[in-house]
């Protein structure tokens, strides 16, 4: 059985083991993979796995994969649809680092609201020991108890950062087209997106890239929020219209932004959110602590194996 993994170094870039992989067949990993070389590096392979690496019809129609792994939970990088015409199987890695990206949601939120690093820099450069008061502070500084927690996308991450909201004492609102009443409590409940962005102190996007969610953050609907609005992306960048976004930080219309996500990854020099005000940007790592890249491993392997075995998990285009 040959397998090929088309981009393994952002999984494993030298601190976990594909030594699995290699028990299951003949595996080749390359680190990273350029759009030209896709066709000729899947050779024959039937197995092939991609985290980022893009997978189109025209990629299917040239090689003899029947089997796409996708090293990750969002699998729009796969044309799934295709896949599933051609009968080939798609798997993606579903709930192993849900505590970490709603983690790196707060680590946003805090670094909004509390600015650790400018007054960590600013106490270091001497402004502390020059200060007349026995403290000072330079940002506007937010507490979240009471404050809205506004969630697009209720599935596992979207309820993990709704629990951490609701330690915080911050009441929860969330969107999702499939309602669980079941969730619904004195703290969260479901409202309409006019709603949520019209009530949401902050608001946090955590539904996958489909058609339907694209530009969902837009000039329209920024101009229904609130300007103290703080908006988190730790979804896909694409839920983003980054000029419209880009373009309310500098005029003020809403108050900050922090994103692990971008539309076009890595990075653009020309992206809008470089230069945009009151932004924090961290490059797609919300997913990346070693823990949940151990849990990410196993579950891609045992997708694999459930495959081979007859009976395939995690598949996302049945
Ligand atoms: P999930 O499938 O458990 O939840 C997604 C939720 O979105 C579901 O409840 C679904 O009903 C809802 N949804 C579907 N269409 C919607 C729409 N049009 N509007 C609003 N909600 C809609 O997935 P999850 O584990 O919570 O992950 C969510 C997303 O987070 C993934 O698709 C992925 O893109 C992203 N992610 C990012 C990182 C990172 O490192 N930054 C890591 C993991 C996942």
């Amino acid at each position: 059985m040959n397998i090929v993994v088309l981009d393994g170094y952002g999984l494993n870039p030298g601190d976990l083991s594909w030594e699995r992989l290699h028990k299951i067949g003949d595996a080749k990993i390359y680190d990273r993979t350029a759009k030209e070389d896709i066709i000729e590096r899947i050779g024959d392979a039937e197995i092939v796995l991609t985290n980022k690496t893009p997978i189109n019809a025209e990629i299917m129609d040239k090689t003899k994969i029947k089997y796409i792994g996708v090293l990750a939970t969002g699998y729009n990088v796969v044309d799934v649809e295709a896949a599933k015409e051609r009968g080939i199987i798609v798997t993606n890695v579903p709930a192993y680092s849900t505590a970490s990206v709603a983690q790196m949601v707060f680590a946003h939120v805090l670094e909004i609201c509390n600015h650790v690093a400018h007054h960590d820099r600013t106490v270091k450069e001497g402004k502390w020991e020059k200060c007349p008061d026995f403290c000072y502070w330079e940002r506007h500084l937010i507490e979240l108890d009471g404050k809205v927690m506004g969630i697009i996308g209720y599935g596992r991450i979207g309820q993990a950062v709704a629990k951490v909201a609701q330690a915080f004492g911050m009441k929860v609102i969330a969107y999702s087209p499939r309602k669980r009443k079941e969730l619904e409590n004195e703290n969260m409940r479901y409202v309409e997106l006019d709603e949520l962005f019209s009530q949401s102190d902050i608001i946090s996007l955590h539904a996958p890239l489909f058609e339907s969610t694209r530009n969902i953050i837009n000039k329209e609907s920024i101009s229904k929020m609130k300007k103290s609005v703080i908006i988190i992306n730790t979804s896909r960048g694409p839920l983003v219209n980054e000029q419209d976004l880009a373009d309310a930080l500098n005029s003020g219309r809403i108050y900050a932004a922090g994103v692990d996500v971008v539309s076009e990854e890595p990075i653009k020099a020309n992206n809008p959110l470089l230069k945009a005000k009151n932004i924090f940007i961290t490059p797609h790592i919300a997913w990346a602590p070693k823990e949940a890249r151990v849990r990410l491993m196993n579950i891609a392997m045992e997708n694999i194996e459930a495959y081979l075995a007859g009976r395939p998990i995690n598949v996302v285009n049945k």
